[in-house]
């Protein structure tokens, strides 16, 4: 199974798409979190321009970051399927992205589009106390998802936490701009697919994951 995640930053992608992950024994593909790694210590030009472009909440080339995912696509944990997040986010990525994906889906494998939505206005407030675990990556908040135990990963035990610089609240005002404008018309290029669905991200983690599984079983 193929699965490709969409939705407007802070609506809950990443957190769902790992708990797929674990559902279904497929290999979560963050173009966000590939991208994070690789500039966690910019030692080169390249890496240095891509930090830039992230803090400031644009977007990094069609070019490099479809390479980025063929490049990943190719590993062998790929071949039974995967959950992409993050990627497409431009229509030319989309269009790209049915390239590959007639290159290495065979046709007994489904590919499903699942869009999360959240009205753009709760956005920033969703984003703003973001914070996660430094060595599992679950995603906290601290207005309406704690850990369990204050200062404790509920699922590592972990007690080191980071912030996004990219979720302070200018760059994210700028995100979703960025979103509006080039992603948002992503969900048309998919939406008349069979394999579509379009899932309330409104309400705990738990009830969002059984909503997405639910539309994936039917
Ligand atoms: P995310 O973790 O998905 O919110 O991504 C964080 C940042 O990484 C984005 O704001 C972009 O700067 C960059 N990025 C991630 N995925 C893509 C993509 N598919 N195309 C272009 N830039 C991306």
């Amino acid at each position: 199974m193929i699965i490709i995640i969409l939705g407007a930053p802070g609506v809950g992608k990443g957190t769902q798409a790992k708990l797929l992950s674990k559902h279904y024994n497929i290999p979560h593909l963050s173009t966000g979190e590939i991208l994070r790694d690789f500039v966690s210590n910019p030692k080169s030009e390249m890496a240095n321009i891509i930090k830039e472009t992230i803090d400031k909440g644009e977007l990094i080339s069609d070019e490099l970051i479809s390479s980025i995912v063929i490049n990943r696509l190719q590993q062998d944990d790929c071949k039974k399927g995967f959950i992409l997040d993050g990627f497409p986010r431009t229509l030319s990525q989309a269009r790209i992205l049915d390239e590959i994906l007639k290159q290495i889906s065979n046709t007994t494998q489904r590919v499903l589009v699942i869009n999360i939505d959240i009205p753009i206005d709760k956005i920033i407030q969703r984003v703003s106390g973001r914070f996660s675990c430094k060595d599992c990556g679950t995603v906290y908040n601290n207005n309406f998802l704690k850990p369990l135990q204050n200062n404790l990963c509920d699922e590592c035990g972990s007690n080191i936490f980071v912030t996004r610089q990219d979720d302070e609240e200018s760059i994210i005002r700028n995100r979703v701009l960025v979103y509006t404008e080039h992603t948002a018309p992503v969900i048309a290029y998919y939406q008349h697919m069979d394999n579509f669905y379009n899932i309330d991200g409104n309400g705990k983690v738990e009830e969002v994951n059984s909503r997405i599984l639910k539309c994936i079983s039917l």
